[in-house]
């Protein structure tokens, strides 16, 4: 195919997605540009993450952190911030220093552990540092995440770190055929994100050290189950095959 015909097979598939992506918000009531869509670039090239920026994009997705640290070396001449860079995937302690400048958003904080070294990290660096906690709703046993009944334990753990600030929650739903199944995940993990935001656990404790105006993302929803996301309260979808087309590892 020419790079042309590539860049508008690119053009009309965004297109489609902030379509469906406004439809959703439309059907229960919420404004679109409270929803960020996240072009996950993992295995794809610069050249099409390059054109999907040309193309209005600005926040991408990766989920190794050396793929992520070599892309946003060799484009951060070229797009300096305005192109964002998020890390979506599993996390280990001794990578977190190789991206703790480079993304604006650590999705996958799932332990104090991790926590502990991204506190380490920030500090050295002297910058704040915006993390989510992966929440495994689903239960399921091969996924990262705490599972729920862990969650307020790790939360009130992190958000005593200075270098850190506790954005909100993330999960990756399982993979189904027929996205409805996953919408009681989706509101699962709202609720989870309102129980903490809105409810006085501990309130003194927590004023503390929490502000809950910076609390304000939930990244769920993928290609397959975005528009049911949404509907559910998603503020971030992470989209990779339904922008960039299969991946072949
Ligand atoms: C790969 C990946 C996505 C995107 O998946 P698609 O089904 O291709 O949209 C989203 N989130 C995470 C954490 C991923 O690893």
């Amino acid at each position: 195919m020419t790079e042309g015909r590539l860049i508008y097979i690119l053009e009309k598939r965004i297109i489609d997605i902030k379509k469906r992506i406004e439809e959703a918000c439309q059907r229960v009531g919420r404004d679109p540009s409270e929803v960020t869509l996240i072009a996950v670039s993992k295995t794809k090239p610069l050249q099409m993450i390059e054109n999907a920026f040309e193309l209005g994009l600005r926040d991408f997705g990766e989920n190794k952190v050396q793929d992520l640290s070599k892309k946003y070396d060799e484009l951060k001449d070229k797009y300096g911030q305005t192109m964002k860079w998020h890390m979506i995937g599993h996390l280990q302690r001794n990578k977190v220093r190789q991206v703790i400048d480079k993304a604006v958003l650590i999705h996958s904080v799932d332990s104090l552990r991790l926590g502990e070294m991204i506190e380490k990290e920030a500090a050295k660096k002297n910058l704040i540092c915006d993390i989510l906690i992966e929440v495994n709703v689903a239960d399921e046993d091969t996924k990262f995440g705490v599972k729920e009944n862990e969650l307020l334990e790790l939360f009130n753990e992190l958000i005593k770190f200075p270098h850190i600030r506790v954005r909100g929650l993330m999960t990756i739903a399982p993979y189904v055929t027929d996205s409805e199944k996953n919408r009681k995940h989706f509101s699962k993990l709202r609720q989870l994100f309102i129980d903490i935001k809105y409810k006085n656990i501990d309130n003194e404790f927590r004023d503390t050290y929490f502000n809950r105006d910076f609390f304000n993302i939930l990244s769920m929803g993928m290609t397959g189950d975005y528009e049911v996301a949404v509907e559910e309260g998603s503020t971030m979808v992470r989209i990779g095959t339904g922008i960039f087309g299969a991946r072949n590892y």
